[in-house]
């Protein structure tokens, strides 16, 4: 039995195949352009995979209320081309086996819960920090929906009083991920991230927006796990700097054997970036149980 995986993003689309043991039986990126040009070699590779179901981690916004009229479509993006698409439907059309759906985030936190360093752990928050910065939750074991999903990248923060930058969110004046998502990165200091690495400077001020963003979704959600993965996060100096930054931030307040902890708290991701894919797969086996 084999189970479809795919980690549908603004610039690529993975595919996989897994068998019933999580064991990877093939993989194909396809670049991300417009549906039409898109979406037929996905449906292309999965069918040639025979597979039973699929699961889907997608960019968003997306529709995840499964009683409205838009279920499983692709909302407001940025992305017009894809404004509007019905994503569920193309697969279940073409495929017609069954089909979850989640944000590419949320498949990420349930990559981590099922197979990585947040396995057992059920109260957990997965970050993302690359083109663009948004949050998965686990919450009692299950990811957190609600109205629709998490959009933790938009979380409004204070700017520090050294930083003149102007966030670069189209909709908010200081957020999180205006101010220190990879783009952002790069436009205020004139060069991609990743060439920036030896400049202290550049990841003391990232480090104090993400403990920021932190301590907000700790206060919030109480969760006993912070996981951050993404581009950005590839600066592994950030981790010791971001854990000091969160430890001042909180100033002693919000005490639990987790948050005492920073260590253990605020984590990389575990995966090797498999973390989605693996949570995509992790989707379809669930769709596949409560069919
Ligand atoms: P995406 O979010 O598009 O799926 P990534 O998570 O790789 O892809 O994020 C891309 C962003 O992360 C870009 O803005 C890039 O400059 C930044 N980035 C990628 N690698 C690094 C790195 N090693 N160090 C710092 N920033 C990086
Ligand atoms: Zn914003």
């Amino acid at each position: 039995m084999y189970t479809g995986a795919l980690e549908a993003g603004g610039t690529k689309m993975v595919c996989a195949v897994f068998d019933e043991k999580a064991n990877l039986i093939k993989e194909k990126s396809f670049p991300t352009k417009t549906p039409d040009e898109t979406i037929p070699g996905l449906i292309e590779f999965f069918k040639d995979e025979k597979v039973d179901a699929l699961g889907i981690g997608c960019f968003g916004p997306i529709d995840l209320d499964k009683s409205s009229d838009t279920y499983g479509y692709i909302t407001s993006t940025p992305k017009t081309a894809w404004r509007n698409f019905n994503m569920v439907g193309a697969f279940k059309d073409a495929l017609g086996v069954p089909i979850g759906f989640d944000t590419d985030v949320n498949g990420s936190a349930l990559g981590e819960h099922t197979f990585g360093i947040g396995r057992g752990v059920d109260n957990l928050v997965y970050i993302t920090i690359g083109t663009g910065i948004g949050i998965g939750v686990i919450n009692d074991g299950k990811l957190l929906h609600g109205g629709m999903h998490p959009e933790g990248g938009h979380i409004m923060l204070t700017k520090h009083s050294k930083d003149d930058f102007e966030c670069i969110c189209p909709y908010h004046k200081s957020c999180f991920e205006g101010l220190a998502s990879g783009p952002a990165i790069e436009k205020r200091w004139g060069k991609k991230g990743q060439e920036l690495s030896g400049r202290d400077e550049v990841w003391q001020l990232e480090a104090d927006y993400i403990a920021k963003a932190i301590f907000n979704y700790t206060a919030v959600l109480s969760p006993q796990m912070i996981i951050l993965g993404g581009g950005v996060m590839h600066q592994k100096q950030l981790f010791p700097m971001i854990r000091e930054a969160f430890v001042k931030r909180n100033n002693g307040y919000i005490r639990n054997r987790y948050t005492d902890d920073p260590d253990n708290y605020i984590v990389c991701q575990s995966l090797d970036d498999k973390q989605g894919i693996l949570g995509a797969f992790r989707l379809g086996m669930d769709a596949l149980e409560g069919q």
